[in-house]
């Protein structure tokens, strides 16, 4: 493998790129460089998650102008009722304790009949988006079967960030951009340079993302937590992610191995009479049987009415990808959990051994079923096949592990820069495109500049900053001229 270019120092280089950002940017860098959240969530559920994983803060003003203050955002509640139980708020300054909602609109809590029905009697906070144009002119109340008032709180749904890979929607066009010529010219160490502050930044605004989880639901939970969306990537991100919420690793941990596996499957809806029956084999039937002895005993503990079911999306997904197999994988991850700790933690003790011995934790997890079908109905396969394949380890350790690392040890920085880049997607070709150029010699140019997962991380990093910004046909881009203050 080739040497990777001299890393800076961190973080002061991601420092450096936030300046260079500022300059760029001189009014509000947060306004300017903040890309906002998609007009609307993928569904309830998406608002839901985020606010759990707490992305619109802890403090907030009720529509009637009360001071909030989340001092414990509770669990998920697992069946029929209000979406989280066991919450703590501060209300004026004043505790109180009890459930709390979470909808689209402030209207759905009549539309759902919760106003008359007992169950919601206990919620303490009712949180819904803002209201947009069209349905600005109705002021909605909420109140319990009681006639209580229940404290409204409205989100701005337009404060959050992107919120991680999506099937990509938004792609600017796939040409050559203003920026390559001065790019072209720029002095190979000053380009290394800028690589390694932008990919230094990224690197540290997740380690950020994830110590806000960690604040609210522990460090351990948190890294659970970026695991199982990372398993689910683009299409099951989200459906992973509140698995993992609503399944947190403190109770995962408590149960036995076979208690654990039925959880996770019960829960994500694969453990029912249609699996059973549309099962290819023999072998299947025993496997959903002996979950099925377990789940029977569980299975009124989980709601899985519509509104609260999870949605796997199977379109465009490779078999070896399937969500049963991730599902298989983070349920393997959980059996192992203290072997992964421990292989975190030796990396602080032999740094340059991290990224080998984090790929041998997951190549070493295995399962006596997983590891040879697809799903539930495929047939059984003659060779074993990894739970984690190369390219979602890659993803899991550049955009997970990494991350967690840079707060606890400090040769992460330096062992990243090691991390070989992964494969080439779409939107890094594009902005390779339009950074670099398509002439023979920009190719060889931009591979150079995308070998590493850090020099990846970092065009995206710009791509993000500046191209997913432009609506110029890069005129207006001010990337280019700044360059020379690099
Ligand atoms: S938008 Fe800016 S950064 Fe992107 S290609 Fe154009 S000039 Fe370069």
């Amino acid at each position: 493998m080739p040497h990777s270019p001299e890393p800076s120092p961190y973080p002061a280089a991601a420092r450096q790129y936030h300046n260079f950002l500022q300059q760029v940017f001189p009014t509000n860098l947060a306004e300017e460089t903040h890309s906002p959240a998609e007009n609307s969530p993928e569904s309830e559920l998406e608002l839901q998650a985020r606010w759990f994983a707490g992305e619109f803060g802890r403090k907030f003003t009720s529509t009637d102008g009360k001071k909030i203050e989340i001092i414990q955002f509770g669990h998920w509640n697992h069946s029929a009722g209000p979406d989280f139980t066991e919450v703590a708020i501060l209300i004026d300054g004043h505790k109180t304790t009890g459930s709390l909602e979470v909808e689209l609109e402030a209207s759905s809590w009549e539309a759902h009949g919760h106003g008359s029905n007992p169950e919601f009697d206990q919620v303490v906070l009712h949180v819904f988006l803002a209201q947009t144009q069209r349905t600005k002119q109705a002021r909605f109340y909420t109140r319990t079967s009681e006639h209580r008032e229940v404290v409204q709180l409205a989100l701005e749904w337009e404060s959050l960030d992107d919120w991680g890979p999506r099937p990509w929607n938004h792609l600017p066009e796939a040409r050559l951009g203003r920026c390559s010529a001065p790019l072209q010219s720029m002095p190979s160490e000053r380009l290394q340079s800028l690589i390694s502050a932008a990919a230094q930044y990224r690197l540290q605004s997740k380690a950020q993302r994830l110590l806000s989880v960690a604040q609210i639901h522990g460090d351990h939970e948190a890294l659970f937590q970026a695991l199982a969306e990372a398993l689910g990537f683009v299409h099951n991100r989200l459906a992973m992610r509140v698995l993992s919420q609503r399944l947190p690793l403190s109770l995962l941990l408590k149960l036995s191995d076979t208690e654990r596996e039925t959880y996770l499957f019960g829960a994500a809806g694969y453990i029912d009479f249609e699996h059973y029956q549309n099962s290819q084999e023999e072998t299947t039937r025993l496997y959903l049987k002996e979950l099925w002895q377990t789940w029977w005993q569980y299975q009124n503990r989980f709601d899985t009415s519509e509104e609260r079911r999870l949605h796997w999306h199977l379109a465009g997904i490779r078999p070896l990808n399937h969500p049963q197999r991730r599902l298989a994988a983070l349920l393997c991850i959980v059996n192992h959990w203290q072997q992964l700790i421990q292989t975190l933690q030796e990396g602080e003790l032999e740094p340059e051994l991290t990224i080998k011995k984090l790929k041998d934790y997951f190549a070493s997890l295995q399962h006596p079923f997983w590891n040879y079908h697809y799903t539930l109905r495929s047939q059984a396969t003659n060779k074993s096949m990894a739970l984690v394949g190369q390219d979602r380890m890659q993803d899991i350790l550049g955009n997970v592990l990494f991350p967690w690392l840079t707060r606890h040890s400090s040769d992460a920085w330096q062992n990243y820069t090691q991390l070989p880049g992964s494969q080439v997607n779409e939107k890094l070709r594009r902005a390779c495109l339009r950074l670099f150029g398509s002439d023979e010699a920009s190719i060889q140019r931009a591979k150079l500049n995308r070998r590493y997962y850090f020099q990846q991380q970092a065009l995206l990093q710009i791509y993000n900053d500046f191209c997913l910004a432009d609506s110029s046909e890069c005129q207006d881009c001010p990337f280019p001229e700044q360059l020379s203050q690099w």
